[in-house]
């Protein structure tokens, strides 16, 4: 199954290949830098700055893919799902393992945007109000311990060494 799989996406990553980039790698200068080649089953990948990093070669040779294709926002997408739905940073340093695309980290960035579970669990229900001008007894100058305050909390609960019966505790706290 997985072997299927590899080699569907191979399939998928070439005929894009084919589809978004000139036939002729020479031509394409907005890639020159990259020493463009085409490694097995006629992929066409690029040379990176970490040959001579003990990495595996897919991450030292990346595969290039086009920036403006939906299959590679669902690689990207794929690669945020599948590792619980981690940041860009994190996104983006997993998709270079294998891949390269021009302008990576905005297009990570993008992708997460659109994710709607991370927009469920990290979007407040409303937004806060703006913030209230500071009261004058925050603002005027004053000897240490002029103000005080005390604050409560509690109760809170914690296991005993048998880990069966809790002990409530509370937290008294004063400034
Ligand atoms: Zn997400």
């Amino acid at each position: 199954m997985l072997e299927q799989t590899t080699r569907a996406e191979t399939a998928l990553i070439r005929l894009l290949q084919r589809q978004y980039f000139p036939a002729d790698l020479a031509e394409a200068k907005q890639f020159a830098q990259l020493a463009l080649f085409i490694g097995d089953n006629g992929i066409v990948r690029c040379h990176s700055r970490l040959a001579k990093s003990e990495f595996d070669w897919c991450t030292v040779c990346p595969i290039l893919l086009p920036r403006d294709s939906p299959l590679t926002r669902v690689l990207i997408w794929t690669i945020h799902v599948q590792n619980h739905h981690i940041g860009v940073s994190h996104t983006l340093a997993k998709f270079r393992e294998r891949f390269w695309v021009q302008k990576a980290r905005s297009l990570v960035k993008s992708v997460i945007h659109h994710c709607f579970t991370c927009r469920k669990f990290f979007t407040g229900p409303y937004q806060h109000p703006p913030m209230p001008p500071l009261p004058p007894i925050r603002l005027a100058p004053a000897i240490p311990f002029l103000h005080t305050g005390i604050d409560l909390a509690g109760p809170l609960y914690i296991y005993s060494e048998d880990k069966i019966s809790t002990k409530a505790i509370y937290v008294y706290l004063s400034v």
